[in-house]
């Protein structure tokens, strides 16, 4: 059960790690469409060649340690493993350091457009406070870097022109960081959705498998379990050392409802279940077969080690306190075991367990018989 929580963990885990890995690939996509564009910058003379060269190489830079921090699982001793805010604002200098050396003032609004789109990236993963905060970031290293270059290099900038695309800039920001908050509210409803989903599949499959009074797995899960059993027997089967089949059946079980009401009947059939679950030999499997009548499995078991581990079980019944069951008397209970024969249907060696059972019945109750062949005992003990 542990083992199977693990795996499910561990499968989780590795499908996020593939689907941040595949996020940065795409923000890498967007980082070389920027490249290209500092490219084109120096093929139409805007930029220094070596200027093109520092970018490209921060770029590498940037995007290698980020895709080497997901793939070695570093990135998961951080408080956000996806690394969307320090991949956003990481794309900040390099685009800085492109605008401040750029000769003409309209190029620089490329770069602001390609900022837009880092932010966009943002919109996916954080919340309005981390995307506004993320925002103010961009707006205030803009307005620095037009400040900056008013002092040195005043004839790169025409102030009023660079204030006009400063004010759109900060509006367009605005609306993605709102936009990005929508998008945020649409992610959390989602994942709602889902951990909703989630409750319900796991919900109808504890109802769909399991008995709602005793929580044992029900007759359907045990008959499937059988079927397992049995395959697992025919594979490797040694002489006596196969698969051994108990059924149990509560002793004058209506007695106590008439007597005590279906309540305590019902508190009664709980208490047996868990009995038998605890006085469980490891590997063994009971479930609740119907009515008052439970289903021992128990693999790689012979007909003498199915006796005494039933017998067990059987006397883990007649131990109960009566009196934390509020009633005067104990309940017992017989138990039928059938060993599976090669070949044999699995039906059939329930309707020998059955048959033992029934005697177990006819011979005084509060007792295990194996099947011991012959005539109907079923018949024989209705007789
Ligand atoms: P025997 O020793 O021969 O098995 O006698 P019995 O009274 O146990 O057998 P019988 O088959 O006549 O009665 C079984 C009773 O179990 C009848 C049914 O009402 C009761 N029963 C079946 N399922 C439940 C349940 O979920 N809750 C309660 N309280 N009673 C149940
Ligand atoms: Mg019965
Ligand atoms: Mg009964």
């Amino acid at each position: 059960m542990e083992e199977a929580q693990n795996s499910r963990r561990d499968d989780a885990l590795a499908s996020a790690q593939r689907l941040r890995f595949g996020r940065v690939l795409r923000g890498t996509l967007s980082f070389a469409c920027t490249a290209a564009i500092v490219g084109a910058c120096w093929a139409w003379n805007f930029l220094d060649g070596i200027r093109a060269v520092h970018y490209v190489i921060a770029v590498v830079a940037i995007n290698g340690i980020a895709l080497a921090a997901i793939a070695s699982g570093w990135n998961l001793r951080l408080k956000d493993p996806s690394l969307t805010t320090p991949l956003v604002l990481s794309c900040l200098p390099p685009s800085i350091y492109v605008m401040f050396f750029v000769t003409e003032p309209m190029v620089r609004a490329a770069f602001l457009l390609m900022g837009t789109v880092a932010i966009l990236f943002g919109a996916l993963a954080l919340d309005r406070r981390q995307l506004m905060r993320i925002s103010a970031v961009f707006l205030l290293s803009y307005l620095a870097l037009l400040a900056t270059l008013a002092n040195v290099a005043p004839e790169r900038v025409d102030l009023r022109g660079e204030s006009l695309v400063a004010l759109a800039y900060c509006i367009v920001l605005l609306q993605v960081a709102s936009l990005g908050s929508f998008i945020a509210g649409l992610r959390l409803k989602l994942r709602q959705k889902n951990q909703s989903l989630h409750e319900a599949m796991a919900e109808l499959t504890e109802l769909a498998t399991r008995d709602p009074l005793t929580r044992l797995p029900n007759r359907r899960t045990a008959m499937a379990q059988l079927e397992r059993e049995l395959s697992r027997v025919e594979r490797r089967r040694q002489d006596g050392d196969g698969l051994c089949l108990g059924l149990l059946d509560v002793d004058h079980f209506k007695r106590i409802n008439d007597r005590y009401g279906h309540q305590t009947g019902d508190a009664v059939l709980r208490r047996i279940g868990e009995a038998l679950q605890q006085a469980l030999r490891q590997g063994d499997f009971v479930a609740r077969f119907g009515g008052e009548e439970f289903l021992i499995i128990m693999p790689e078991t012979g007909l003498e080690g199915g006796l005494s581990a039933a017998d067990r079980m059987r006397s883990a019944v007649a131990r109960l306190p009566a009196q934390t069951l509020g009633l005067p008397e104990v309940p017992t209970a017989s138990i039928g075991i059938a060993a599976h024969r090669p070949g044999e249907r699995i039906e059939d060696t329930l309707a020998r367990a059955d048959q033992a059972l029934y005697r177990a019945k006819h011979l005084g109750r509060n007792r295990v018989e194996p099947w011991s062949g012959g005539g109907d005992a079923r018949e024989a003990a209705l007789a």
